[in-house]
């Protein structure tokens, strides 16, 4: 069984690279019938916010990824805790004073002056800027000195004594990347900062331990990092987890592609998706597709069993930017919503538009039957009406369903004459019978087209259009027009039906006058 964890600092800010990889913990755990964690990364406290624990909670709850332990709304909940690191200081702390004693930490007194100064001498030299081996110049700071300085008052943070001269290798299996091959540690980190809170990588290395992790699943970004986690375990004397860097998303920009900007690009923030209406499943699903690159093809083969139901594996995993593309994003949208039962659909718009178009909650929640009796329409079947992407596209696909919204429409077939518009808007009304079934009420049109000059087929009208004042397609958009104000609608058939026959009528008469 693996233990994962999902480590996020509470930033306010929830983004797509976060659901990335909750998706991955989640699977990998509860696929092996594992556990899911939630730790809360807050020792940054220039980046934490109000309300950010509340909203990582909210989100990942709204994505249906359910944690087994960690942090929660009401407190922490598992052995393991606590979950937020703040909470832990005293932990960090004794594993600080253990390296102390064991010579594998020990307290920098550098002033800013002395790090821009190391930091110009590095970049004379072209050495990558940290605090190395070679400039580490408080290494070998004696007791008494060290004594003298804490008498001084003087601040200090606590480094990590790096074990490598940054030119030996070492070897690492990542379960996405494959075999690393990486320099040894040179870089004596901060590992406790001078207000004794502790850096990133000392804490999560010694969560991940306490916390029993098995597979620590994070993006790519920190792979330029590993070196120091592992020299940083191997000093602690922990058991390595495994690790899984995943790819960064990436969109494109033009004919190149970059990484996804939270300043450029709304679509990286969790709450876009909310705010527009994309059902959590055609995320989850979307992502999986960039996740597993055998997901589509399961998913061809098994359109409609559960996402739960595919393997997972870390070997699919792509191991190098993942194009996050809106696009297809929205086709794999569409044919979930397509997919969805009626009830389900209505459900879904109802609880979105609660927030975000109260109007349009008005309007569906007023007669649940009716709203959900339009969201059936070209539902089920073989071939299930893919138009609807997003819940925030619901009231334009619907909208003359409800008088308050209908607005009538007049792009009538252009090659019609006005008599020939204002005869089939006559003439309909009185041949419209709510007891026809689809093929007594598409006769009844053809018939009413025939009756007037129309071809009964397009086939008909298009080789020899001067027999014809048109087809009887163009006499169904007369009606489509008129009933619903648009050229572009679900079934006529039963559009007609929801509406009743006393609006069909109201509407034909209106768009006469
Ligand atoms: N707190 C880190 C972040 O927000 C977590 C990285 C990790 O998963 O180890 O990116």
């Amino acid at each position: 069984a693996k233990v994962t964890r999902m480590a996020p600092s509470p930033t306010g800010f929830m983004h797509l690279g976060n659901l990335f990889g909750a998706i991955t913990d989640e699977r990998l755990a509860h696929q092996s019938g594992g556990v899911f964690y939630l730790r809360i990364e807050d020792t940054d406290q220039k980046r934490a916010v109000e309300g950010g624990v509340e909203t990582i909670i909210r989100v990942f709850d709204e994505f249906g990824l359910p944690f087994d332990e960690g942090a929660t709304i009401e407190g922490d909940n598992g052995a393991y805790g606590p979950y937020r690191q703040r909470q832990r200081a005293h932990i960090y702390h004794t594993y600080a004073k253990d390296l102390v004693r064991r010579g594998l930490a020990y307290p920098c007194f550098c002033t800013e002056e002395e790090l821009a100064d190391m930091r110009q001498k590095q970049e004379a030299e072209k050495a990558n800027f940290g605090y190395y081996g070679k400039w580490a110049v408080h290494r070998d700071t004696t007791l008494d000195e060290i004594k003298k300085n804490l008498a001084d008052g003087k601040e200090y943070v606590l480094r990590f004594r790096a074990s490598g001269d940054g030119i030996q290798r070492f070897k690492l299996k990542d379960l996405v990347k494959g075999e690393l091959e990486m320099p040894v540690n040179d870089q004596d980190v901060v590992l406790l900062k001078s207000d004794g809170i502790p850096t990133y990588h000392f804490a999560h290395v010694i969560d991940d331990h306490l916390m029993h992790t098995t597979h620590v699943v994070r993006g790519e970004e920190w792979l330029a990092t590993l070196p120091i986690h592992v020299d940083l375990f191997r000093a602690l004397g922990f058991k390595m987890p495994k690790y899984v860097h995943t790819a960064q998303l990436m969109k494109m920009d033009g004919a190149s592609k970059r990484k996804l900007s939270k300043r450029k690009d709304p679509e990286l923030a969790l709450d876009f998706y909310r705010a527009q209406g994309y059902p959590v499943i055609s995320v989850k699903e979307y992502l999986m597709t960039l996740l597993n690159s055998n997901f589509e093809e399961w998913r061809l083969a098994n359109p409609t069993a559960k996402l739960e139901d595919f393997k997972f594996t870390t070997n699919k995993m792509s191991t190098s930017g993942a194009l996050f593309d809106m696009d297809k994003l929205g086709d794999v949208s569409k044919n979930t919503i397509a997919l969805l039962p009626a009830g389900e659909v209505y459900e879904q718009v109802a609880q979105w538009s609660k927030e975000f178009d109260p109007e349009l909650h008005a309007l569906l929640t007023r007669d649940p039957a009716y709203a959900t009796a339009i969201f059936q329409i070209g539902r089920g079947g073989k071939k299930p009406r893919k138009d609807i992407a997003v819940w925030s596209e619901v009231k334009a696909y619907l909208d003359f369903f409800f008088d308050e919204l209908y607005t009538p429409g007049s792009a009538y077939p252009s090659q019609l004459s006005e008599a020939d518009i204002l005869s089939i808007l006559e003439q309909y009304p009185a041949l419209y019978d709510e007891s026809d079934d689809q093929n007594a009420w598409f006769e009844k049109i053809t018939n009413l087209g025939v009756s007037l000059g129309f071809a009964a087929k397009t086939k008909e009208y298009k080789q020899n259009p001067d027999a014809f004042k048109g087809h009887v397609g163009d006499v169904s958009m007369v009606l489509r027009v008129a009933v619903t104000g648009r050229t572009n609608s679900p079934d006529m058939y039963d559009v007609m039906r929801i509406l009743g026959k006393e609006r069909v009528t109201q509407r034909l008469q209106d768009a006469i006058s």
